[in-house]
């Protein structure tokens, strides 16, 4: 499978990587949208949130929780942060392997357009 993200995982192509454990990892965006941008992903290839299963709720569950520890790590816990996971065309997704984006350090504008 040719997968921007399983490549990351695999140390096939190299990140900045801030968090990695036996389910995640994450890393910083290479295009930040603020002052501090990572993506959380799951080490496990699930293409969009459309094709997440019940067997999958305690990964995403990690996922949410890994973004919260790094947002807090980061110092964004009081001011605030935000998380987003895009799905398909309209949600704005990119790439096809589900990343949940965290982004920080600056106050973000809603809605998105
Ligand atoms: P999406 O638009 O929600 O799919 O987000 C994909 C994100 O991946 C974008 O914010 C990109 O900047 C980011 N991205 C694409 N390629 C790389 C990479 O090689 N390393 C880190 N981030 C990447």
């Amino acid at each position: 499978m040719d997968c921007l993200f399983c490549k990351i995982v695999n140390q096939e192509i190299p990140a900045d990587i801030l968090y990695e454990d036996d389910l995640v990892i994450a890393f910083s965006d290479i295009n930040p949208q603020a002052p501090f941008h990572c993506l959380v992903i799951p080490k496990k290839h699930i293409s969009t949130l459309n094709d997440i299963t019940e067997q999958d709720r305690e990964l995403v569950g990690h996922m949410v929780t890994t973004a919260g520890k790094i947002a807090a790590d980061k110092g964004f816990a009081q001011e605030g942060y935000r998380t987003v996971f895009n799905c398909n065309s309209h949600g704005g997704q990119t790439v096809y392997h589900i990343h949940l984006h965290v982004l920080g350090g600056k106050p973000l504008g809603w809605p998105p357009y």
